[in-house]
């Protein structure tokens, strides 16, 4: 398991990790102390109750009646269907934010997703209002591999070289609400994978540099895709070496300084998988997510973000294949909401995001359960500074065309 692996408790166990007195942030397990260097904290306080329980879905459903108003779920597009069931609206994680600061009425957000997203959400509802994930445990490992210590000193790498005061920050939402704020701070924005060529656009109409974070790909492949750069205007910023592993002359010539992060879900799909799709389907519409390699990307038809996949195929004609690379609960979804079409995951093996996955059945029903009992189980709060920055960086994002 390398540092910027999902959360995976199989192997979590079998490493025993979680025993050790100083364990790795990346291998704790569920209910096992409180992670305070990653913005994945896992505490799970009570006692869940058991997943073989056949009254579960009956006891949320009480559970959230009995709540009423009081409480708004949100789920994201890819959890479970257990969860999903709950919901009261589902969408991306930018769409579930906005829709969170949309119900000033609801006294508790339950956000069935994962921290960086019911940061967001924190960060945009009033200060009376409670955001609650189910669980702790529900971290991001792309979010993770940009901390803010890294991300400051990589800031001084730029002010070594001469170009700090010529780069702006735009962070993707997939990021720490830490990472948000530094973005803030420097006069950067916020993107999601469905506005990053109009956060480009804006940041280059004052800049010379982009220090983009933390998803290396999702940044490569609008600079090259979107905004027609050359792959060469990109370098990877790699945070675990010195100076990033780059020369400070590399670093001058460079339009998009990419920070060396991934989403372990996506970058799973190869050139071979879209290879084998067409062997197999022919004439197959190849569709990915943009946090997929730069070559995943240039073999695929289509590019989009979740929203854009879901309008896709919404917009597609009755009986054509569509092999899609992105999460597994999402293209499960949208194989039973169009079933006239053939609708095939990109990669051969299964893909499910482990960290989305946390938020089950039983963890849900604890959380209502709770707070019906008067116990605010979960909360995420974000420290009024960070939260203060990182909505400056948000309402940037919100202030560009088409927001
Ligand atoms: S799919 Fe990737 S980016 Fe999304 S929450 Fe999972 S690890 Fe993070």
């Amino acid at each position: 398991m390398t540092p910027t692996s999902p959360i995976n408790t199989d192997q979590a166990v079998e490493s025993n990790a979680w025993i050790d007195p100083a364990p790795s942030p990346l291998l704790l397990l569920l209910g096992e102390r409180t992670d305070t260097q990653s913005e994945r904290g896992v505490d799970c306080p009570g006692a869940l109750p058991a997943p073989s329980d056949p009254d579960l879905a009956a006891r949320a459903r009480a559970a959230k009646d009995t709540l009423g108003d009081r409480v708004f779920v949100l789920g994201h597009h890819y959890q479970r269907d257990e969860v999903v069931e709950f919901a009261d609206v589902m969408g991306d994680s930018f769409k579930l934010a906005r829709e969170a600061a949309a119900r000033p009425d609801a006294e508790f957000i339950v956000f069935c997703g994962v921290h960086f997203m019911a940061e967001s959400a924190d960060i945009l509802t009033s200060a009376d209002q409670k955001v609650i994930l189910p669980d702790l445990a529900a971290g991001c490992s792309m979010a993770d591999m940009a901390a803010i210590n890294q991300v400051e000193d990589a800031w001084r790498t730029l002010e070594n070289a001469g170009i700090a005061a010529s780069t702006l920050p735009v962070t993707y939402m997939n990021s720490s609400a830490a990472i948000k704020a530094f973005t803030g701070r420097h006069g950067g924005t916020v993107c999601t994978s469905s506005n990053a060529a109009t956060s480009l656009d804006w940041a280059f109409e004052s800049a010379e540099h982009v220090l983009f974070l933390p998803d290396q790909h999702l940044g490569r492949n609008t600079a090259i895709g979107d905004l027609g750069m050359k792959p060469e205007d990109c370098v990877a910023f790699d945070p675990r070496k010195p100076g990033g592993g780059l020369t400070p002359d590399e670093l001058r010539a460079a339009k998009m300084i990419l920070w060396r992060g991934h989403c372990s879900v996506h970058g799973r799909f190869t050139p071979e998988c879209v290879d084998d799709m067409r062997a197999r389907v022919p004439g197959v519409n190849v569709i990915v997510h943009p946090e997929c390699k730069r070559e995943v990307v240039e073999k695929a038809d289509f590019v989009g973000s979740t929203e854009g996949i879901i309008k896709a195929l919404a917009a597609a004609e009755p009986g054509s294949a569509w092999a899609i690379g992105t999460e597994l609960n999402l293209v499960k979804r949208l194989a039973e909401q169009n079933p006239d079409q053939r609708v095939l995951f990109l990669d051969k093996t299964v893909c499910y995001c482990s960290t989305m996955n946390r938020i089950d059945l039983p963890h849900l029903t604890w959380a209502l359960e709770s707070l019906v009992a008067g116990n605010v189980v979960d909360q995420i709060e974000v420290d009024p500074d960070t939260a203060h920055w990182a909505r400056v960086a948000l309402d940037r994002m919100l202030a560009l065309p088409g927001a």
